[in-house]
């Protein structure tokens, strides 16, 4: 019995993600006196996305390879949605399992349709249903199939070639995606976008996702769980992103972690989890002298300007609405953020404008309030003082 329909059987739908199990996994190579990894044990829980990060030669790699048996274990057992992995044939092991690496590694000679048709080509599929599967993934990754399949992987962008080799990986919709730095190659702003567009792909899909890195910001944003490792893959904290960044397990975790930690526990926090407060609003239609009246009975220096629907559409500041004949004369672009925005996105928001807070839309895009830098000053503060707290717990 293949993987995937063991899969099937136990959820009632193929798509959706195994557990996996390393279980005293140790690696040696032939001629190495040191082990690269060294008994590692660890329980990656179907349908998350379990960070592997560590520093470079800490044998993530390795670690992740033989999960498909590209590097075979020297000792060690390891489970693949209940099915020992070693007792199976490793291309039929392969098979239910997607592999995605840095610089894609599509194949250059060979078309951006036939890079994606490989793995359902090695399974027989025909070729009616490869095609409408290259085009459904094409799709799912955002690139135009009639604009693309054709193509050869050098006449596609860094970021482009990296979304190719994502569908390639997901081409017979295993259960399991291991991705070795798979977006370590592009400039930060693609690696971004690709990082939220997995994150979406993700919450379609609830595949069982090994995701490799060195970069510890990049592990918060993607993991459901982060493994720090050390040498030989030796695992330092195993746990949610959240607990690590609140409270490292030791000094080289915290090290790796870094000083931005608290930074960055703003983008685990989102804009509906802190308090909002009130600021002067107009609409669109009133009059100058109507907005001018509306600040001047209240202590800030500037308002929101709302539709007919209360959504927020610009921003208007006492000194420029003083001389202007319309409101709209007077009115200045504005970036809002979201309930379901991250801190991290309103501080952005924030430092963007000059005006020391986020405005903020709930249901329908409807005004709902302000997020001040004073809020997120005070939740950082909150945030150092937590974890100082449990350090000294710890130490004591
Ligand atoms: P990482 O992915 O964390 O950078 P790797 O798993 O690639 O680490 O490597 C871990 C250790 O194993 C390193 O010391 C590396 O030199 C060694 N290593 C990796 N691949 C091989 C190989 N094919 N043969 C011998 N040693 C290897
Ligand atoms: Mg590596």
């Amino acid at each position: 019995m293949t993987i995937q329909s063991e899969a099937t059987r136990k959820t009632g739908h193929d798509p959706t993600g195994v557990r996996i199990v390393l279980d005293n996994v140790s690696k040696v190579y032939p001629g190495s006196a040191q082990p690269a990894v060294e008994n590692v044990s660890l329980e990656i829980p179907a349908g998350e996305i379990v960070v592997l990060v560590g520093p470079s030669g800490c044998g993530k790699t390795t670690t992740m390879r033989m999960i498909n048996r590209l590097s075979e274990p020297t000792s060690g057992r390891i489970l693949v949605g209940d099915v020992d992995a070693l007792s199976i044939k490793p291309t039929t092991l392969r098979r239910s399992i997607g592999y995605s690496i840095q610089q894609a590694g599509l194949f250059p000679h060979m078309t951006i349709r036939q890079n994606i048709g490989l793995v359902p080509g090695l399974l027989r599929w025909d070729r009616k249903r490869i095609a409408a599967r290259v085009d459904e993934l094409l799709d799912l990754v955002g690139l135009e199939p009639a604009q693309y399949a054709e193509r050869y992987p050098r006449q596609l962008s860094g970021g482009q070639q990296q979304r190719v080799g994502v569908a390639r990986a997901l081409a017979a919709d295993p259960p399991v995606l291991l991705m070795d730095e798979p977006f370590g190659a592009v400039d930060p702003i693609t690696r971004s976008t690709l990082q939220d567009e997995l994150l979406r792909l993700q919450d379609e899909l609830h595949k069982t996702i090994v995701f490799v890195t060195h970069d510890f910001g990049e592990a918060v944003k993607l993991g459901d769980r982060i493994a720090v490792l050390g040498e030989r893959s030796k695992i330092l904290q195993y746990d949610t992103p959240q607990t690590i960044l609140a409270s490292p397990a030791d000094d080289t975790v915290a090290g790796f972690v870094g000083s931005g930690a608290s930074l960055r526990q703003l983008g685990l926090m989102r804009v509906k989890d802190v308090e909002l407060r009130p600021h002067p609003v107009v609409h669109v239609h009133d009059t100058a002298a109507q907005a001018r009246t509306t600040l001047a009975g209240s202590e800030f220096d500037w308002a929101v300007v709302l539709d007919d629907r209360d959504r927020p559409v610009s921003w208007v500041r006492k000194s420029r609405l003083a001389q202007a004949a319309e409101l709209s004369d007077a009115v200045e672009a504005l970036d809002v953020v979201s309930t379901q925005s991250t801190l991290e996105d309103a501080l952005e928001a924030i430092l963007a404008q000059q005006h020391a807070s986020a405005v903020v839309t709930g249901g329908g895009n409807r005004y709902v309030g302000v997020v001040t830098l004073d809020t997120l000053i005070d939740t950082i503060t909150g945030i150092r003082a937590d974890a100082d707290a449990k350090t000294r717990d710890g130490d004591g």
